[in-house]
């Protein structure tokens, strides 16, 4: 029987997100601690684990199906691969850092200058989409250490707190790129494996969607029941069970993250006691 290959980071700051990622959809994965490529006794699939830098151009040979990858790695690489899902893990910015007693004026203030990045694919678009000329020096690591021994005048890094730019006396100043872990795929999948993609990315919206939503219940006064069952959407409509005590209700439903906290306030104030919140394994719609 034919498997689905999947190329994920071997170690690094998506390698976790990424295995967890496959075990939540109930992938079991053999003995994955320093191995080059394992497999699944209950998913067709065969997982190899690769330097992020090398996964678009395994995704566009056809060597791996599909694979897990920052946006900013993808682009940078510059590979024909096909995006599928954003993950919504790996958060970071691509960003211009200029030693902290420098003004920023805008992209003119890089015009001749040295910039020192990991990322000269990207960061020669922005220079050009501003219509601007700076030497780019391509340098693999620590980036941010970069202006402070000379090497550069400024630094293009991911970013995601700020916190290392900061300590080496560097501030943010412009976002080049927003990016997050992508699953994408080779353009020319067999079909079997197109089928065994759909089976894992009706898993992945799963698990994504469970992660967005928590399953509330509360007891509610009946009196009061029409007002709160208003304020709540749930996947037709909330459920509601009578309570032992006369003149209750329990009240069950689904609210998503961005709505949550506005609703439970406004569920309080309608009178509803005793708000559970409990988190949502899978939602399969
Ligand atoms: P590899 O050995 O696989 O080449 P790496 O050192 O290039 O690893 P990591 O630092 O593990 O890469 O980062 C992998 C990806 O994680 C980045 O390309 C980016 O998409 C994402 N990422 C998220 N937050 C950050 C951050 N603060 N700094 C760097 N990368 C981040
Ligand atoms: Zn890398």
């Amino acid at each position: 029987m034919s498997k689905l290959r999947i190329a994920i980071q071997k170690s690094g700051r998506l390698y976790e997100d990424s295995v967890t990622l496959l075990r939540e959809c109930g992938i079991e994965l053999r003995n994955v601690k320093d191995r080059l490529r394992t497999e699944s006794d209950n998913f067709p699939i065969e997982v190899f684990f690769l330097r992020d830098d090398d996964i678009p151009q395994y995704v566009e040979d056809g060597v791996a199906d599909i694979g897990i990858v920052g946006e900013n790695v993808l682009i940078e690489k510059e590979k024909t691969v096909v995006v599928v899902e954003k993950l919504g893990f790996g958060k970071c910015r691509l960003s211009v850092a200029i030693p902290r007693s420098e003004e920023w004026q805008g992209a003119a203030s890089l015009a001749g200058r040295r910039i020192a990045t990991s990322y000269p694919v990207l960061v020669g678009q922005y220079l050009e989409h501003n219509g601007i000329r700076a030497e780019i020096h391509e340098i693999s690591g620590s980036v941010e250490i970069a202006p402070g021994i000379g090497l550069a005048d400024v630094v293009a890094d991911l970013v995601s707190s700020g916190g290392t730019l900061f300590m080496n006396g560097l501030k943010e100043v412009e976002t080049i790129l927003q990016s997050q872990a992508v699953l994408v795929r080779n353009e020319r999948l067999q079909p079997e494996q197109l089928q065994l993609l759909e089976r894992l990315l009706f898993r992945i919206q799963a698990v994504k969607k469970a992660k967005r939503n928590k399953y509330v219940l509360m007891n509610a006064p009946n009196d009061r029941l029409q007002e709160i069952i208003a304020l709540l959407p749930g996947m037709r409509s909330p459920t509601v069970l009578p309570l032992a005590e006369s003149g209750w209700s329990s009240v069950h439903s689904v609210l998503s993250e961005d709505e949550f906290w506005d609703r439970i306030e406004r569920l309080k104030a309608a009178g509803a006691e005793g708000i559970l919140v409990i988190p949502i394994e899978k939602m399969v719609m």
